[in-house]
């Protein structure tokens, strides 16, 4: 249930990122993304343009066998699966994957700022396979 609220606060981009909260006049450490400290955080650059969930996606698309998923948008992502040329099923295996993924880099996130715990980029990987996906 987590993940699906997850999932529709990330579609609507209304997700407290660095940026997010900062946007509201929130005092905060800084804006820049709490895994990678290379970028602003944003929802945006979370879910796509972070290396580690562009290789995560890469990953994802060529295991269920549809083009390497490239995505601009958190939007996009989430809703890949309604596009892909796959059948029924696939589909809503990568969609289940796609946000369980998500969720763990969003999870990475929050350890990482909050516990200051660095980020294992297996985790997300391994999240999935828990869930006997791969
Ligand atoms: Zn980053």
């Amino acid at each position: 249930m987590k993940i699906n609220i997850f999932s529709w606060k990330t579609v609507l981009d209304i997700l407290l990122t660095r940026v997010a909260i900062s946007q509201r006049n929130i005092r905060t450490t800084s804006i820049m993304c709490g895994l990678c400290q290379a970028e602003p955080e944003t929802t945006e650059h979370l879910l796509t343009s972070y290396m580690v969930a562009s290789r995560i996606w890469h990953f994802i698309g060529a295991w269920v066998g549809i083009r390497p998923i490239f995505t601009f948008s958190p939007r996009d992502l989430l809703t890949l699966h309604d596009t892909a040329s796959i059948d029924t099923t696939k589909k809503k295996v990568l969609n289940g994957v796609i946000m369980m993924a998500s969720w763990s880099l969003w999870k990475a996130r929050i350890k990482a700022i909050f516990k200051d715990k660095p980020f294992d980029v297996l985790e997300p990987k391994g999240n999935i396979k828990s869930l006997g996906y791969l």
